[in-house]
């Protein structure tokens, strides 16, 4: 059965992503690729190392059933509450699921059952935690280190000066298998900015990865910044309202201390 036949909108749901959400997200979804296709034209790279990673906070699980219908099967959620109730309700679709924002330890036992990959860690207090259940369940995870590249106080992340010294000691926790680097850029309508937090990240990648070569992946971009984070490597974009459409609440709920903009 088509997914869209089983979902009944409630008016607020049409309010916010209107009559058709899965042509809609379709539609969002092929632009948004299509942009990622020009920028990595624009910088001689190919657009097969870029993944697009659709980020789902916000938008409830029934409408999420229409995302799927729209071809979308990664879900970027960072909270794991959240992420743990559509898990629930989407159960018998096959859903990856990408778990995008800050963790605490108590919550790790929900995360290593239903995450396929994590991008924040920044803790070995963290890592030891998810190296544990991992290890009770017999399975590994893979996982981004995520580094506060723009230096302000409400973001979460290693500090950059602090990335080495945490991943030489990440293999005695053999059960997270790191991937990359993660980092959100500073908000701000200076591109100059943008781009140093993008290049932070892709510098301190390139020292890494001469220890560590699994550490490949670059992480970083949202809707309002995927194309300088590609110009500058990135090699995961998490995407959310360019798909999605703007979340009712703003970025300052995510990132307490952010100015509302
Ligand atoms: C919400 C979020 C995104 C996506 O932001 P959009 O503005 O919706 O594209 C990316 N990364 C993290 C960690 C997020 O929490």
């Amino acid at each position: 059965m088509d997914p869209r036949s089983k979902i009944e909108l409630l008016p607020e749901d049409i309010a916010r992503f209107g009559n058709d959400p899965a042509t809609t997200f379709a539609a969002n979804l092929k632009t948004v690729q299509a942009r990622i296709a020009a920028a990595c034209h624009r910088c001689g790279r190919s657009p097969d190392d870029v993944r697009l990673l659709p980020v789902t906070k916000t938008v409830p699980a029934h409408i999420l059933r229409l995302a799927y219908a729209a071809g979308i099967s990664d879900f970027g959620e960072n909270k794991l509450q959240e992420a743990r109730d559509k898990q629930a309700t989407l159960s018998e679709l096959p859903i990856r699921w990408s778990i995008i924002g800050h963790l605490q330890t108590n919550k790790v036992k929900y995360l290593v059952r239903l995450a396929t990959e994590f991008h924040a860690l920044d803790s070995f207090r963290l890592a030891e935690e998810l190296n544990r259940r991992l290890d009770a369940l017999d399975r590994d995870l893979d996982v981004f280190v995520q580094v506060n590249s723009s230096g302000e106080e409400s973001k979460y992340g290693l500090h950059p000066d602090d990335l080495m010294p945490f991943v030489a000691r990440l293999s005695e926790y053999p059960r997270l298998k790191p991937r990359g680097l993660m980092t959100l850029a500073i908000f701000s309508a200076d591109q100059r900015r943008v781009r140093t937090c993008f290049r932070l990240l892709r510098d301190l990648r390139d020292r890494a990865i001469r220890s560590h070569p699994g550490l490949t992946q670059l992480s970083m971009g949202m809707s309002g910044d995927f194309e300088i984070a590609i110009e500058e490597g990135a090699n995961v974009v998490r995407v959310g309202q360019a798909i999605f459409g703007a979340r009712p609440t703003g970025n300052a709920f995510y990132w307490p201390g952010l100015a509302e903009q």
